[in-house]
């Protein structure tokens, strides 16, 4: 469900008609609607209504702080895989005691302002990780939650650049040694053990590899009752997908109901880590037209968006939908959208059969909310794109456009 649909000919976002703004902030920007953000929230966390849950929004999805403001006022925590993430979160006024913190990489400053800031738990992904989390914990005199984050070894079959719980991954802890590590945990007096996590990946279209992975994670939570550990905490993690194109992931209720299923008489309280699903569909890339350009064996619509601002397309091959922002009757052709980067990787659909393009026309590139300016780089040095936040029929710029000064603010020639 969203909120960009056709009135007549034009596309409208809520009650804003995309071309006004686009003639006001220019392009290309992201646009992003407030009722979609908020529906997608309430509908996920209602799902898990009967049970106790903290629904942590995975900041890394999309990071603007009028995002986080949004979720955080409808009562989300955060997921934060840095310190620049928590910085976010807190300034958005998100509740420390509803932030987790994932990653395989944290630096001492990011514990310790983490620990400082006293965050409900990190999620542990290494023994080493363990070990520097309790040296800081005695230096600050602060007590640190941890959960450990499992790999289940689940397949959760999609994209290999975000499957993250298989064997050869680099994230979490395999099943085996993670018990050791929660032994180990024990003689560790500034650590408290109060959940198991996992997360095996992202745009995950089957509820299968959900439930196989809650099963693996139910078996540790009994082996650790058995063991004395009391266990709050069941972090699940996020990864359920949405449709781009084709797919047909699994609604909220559906995945609720498969989770609260399995879970059923642990006691814990759940933990969900929800990114794409919440974000993803909230927003589009709205870019103009530049030139159309026939080639030998194709043909081009090169547009004022590149991969620097949107990068799935070129990393994941992803399937975004374009669509003009004024319907036009034109004939279809097949053509690859580019963008203006000095790259052949540089596009943002190939092979597209679409409505005839013309310079000077907009177009709007769909579920483009999640993964897509927070992914983007001043790669060509490319000021990044104006954030645009619509509510009803007024919107707000919640990022201004970079400037080419923004691009050398931190520069410096030397002497
Ligand atoms: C990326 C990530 C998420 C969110 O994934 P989505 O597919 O966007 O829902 C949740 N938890 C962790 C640990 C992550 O790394």
């Amino acid at each position: 469900m969203h909120h960009f649909q056709y009135k007549g000919n034009d596309l409208y976002c809520e009650d804003m008609a995309v071309e006004k703004i686009a003639k006001e902030v220019g392009t290309p920007f992201y646009l992003y609607s407030k009722e979609t953000l908020e529906h997608h929230f309430k509908v996920f966390d209602k799902a898990f209504l009967d049970v106790p849950h903290i629904t942590c929004y995975a900041v890394k999805a999309n990071s603007n702080i009028a995002i986080l403001d949004i979720f955080g006022s409808l009562g989300s925590g955060a997921d934060i895989v840095s310190g620049g993430e928590l910085f976010r979160a807190l300034r958005a006024g998100m509740s420390p005691d509803r932030i987790v913190y994932s990653g395989v990489g944290k630096k001492i400053e990011e514990i310790d302002f983490a620990l400082k800031s006293n965050i409900l738990m990190f999620n542990i992904e290494s023994s080493q990780e363990l070990e520097v989390i309790n040296q800081r914990t005695e230096k600050l005199g602060k007590k640190a939650r941890i959960s450990i984050r499992i790999n289940p070894d689940v397949d959760p079959k999609t994209h290999p650049y975000i499957s993250t719980g298989l064997k050869k991954s680099k994230f979490g802890i395999d099943i085996k040694k993670a018990l050791n590590e929660y032994r180990r945990s024990r003689e560790l007096k500034n650590i408290e053990v109060v959940g198991v996590d996992c997360h095996i990946g992202s745009q995950i279209t089957e509820i299968g590899p959900f439930r196989d992975a809650v099963r693996k994670i139910r078996e540790i939570v009994v082996t650790l009752a058995s063991e004395g550990f009391a266990i709050k905490y069941l972090d699940l993690g996020g990864g359920l997908g949405i449709p781009y194109h084709v797919e047909e992931p699994p609604q909220p209720d559906e995945y609720a109901r498969t989770i609260i299923e399995e879970v059923r008489g642990l006691g814990c309280t759940l933990i969900l880590e929800p990114g794409r699903l919440l974000v993803g569909n909230a927003g589009i890339l709205v870019t103009k037209v530049l030139y159309t350009k026939d080639g030998e064996e194709k043909s081009f619509v090169i547009v004022d968006a590149g991969m620097n601002d949107l990068i799935r397309p070129s990393i994941y091959g992803s399937f975004h939908f374009i669509q003009p922002v004024k319907k036009e009757e034109r004939k279809n052709a097949m053509v690859d959208v580019v963008g203006p980067v000095c790259e052949s990787g540089d596009f943002l659909a190939s092979a597209r059969q679409m409505p005839e393009a013309r310079p000077g026309e907009l177009l709007a590139v769909m579920s483009a909310g999640a993964y897509g300016f927070a992914m983007s780089s001043n790669y060509n040095s490319r000021p990044r794109v104006a954030e645009v936040l619509v509510q009803g029929d007024r919107y707000y710029i919640i990022r201004k456009r970079e400037t080419f000064e923004d691009l050398i603010r931190l520069e410096e020639i030397q002497e």
